[in-house]
């Protein structure tokens, strides 16, 4: 999952963007310099799987 992409721009995202320093969506775009970062809610596969692991 770590050598196809970079990591998305927000901290708590999960997902990988065809760029450096991208995001893979407009809401990580947005919220990335927000301290309400504990979570990514991208809606992508590889978040939502991280949301239902860890219960938070
Ligand atoms: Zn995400
Ligand atoms: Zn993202």
């Amino acid at each position: 999952m770590s050598d196809n992409g970079y990591r998305c721009g927000h901290a708590a995202c999960e997902c990988t963007v065809p760029t450096g320093g991208g995001f893979c969506s407009t809401w990580c775009e947005e919220h990335a310099s927000s301290s309400d970062g504990h979570r990514c809610e991208c809606g992508h596969e590889a978040c939502e799987h991280r949301m239902n692991a860890e219960g938070r």
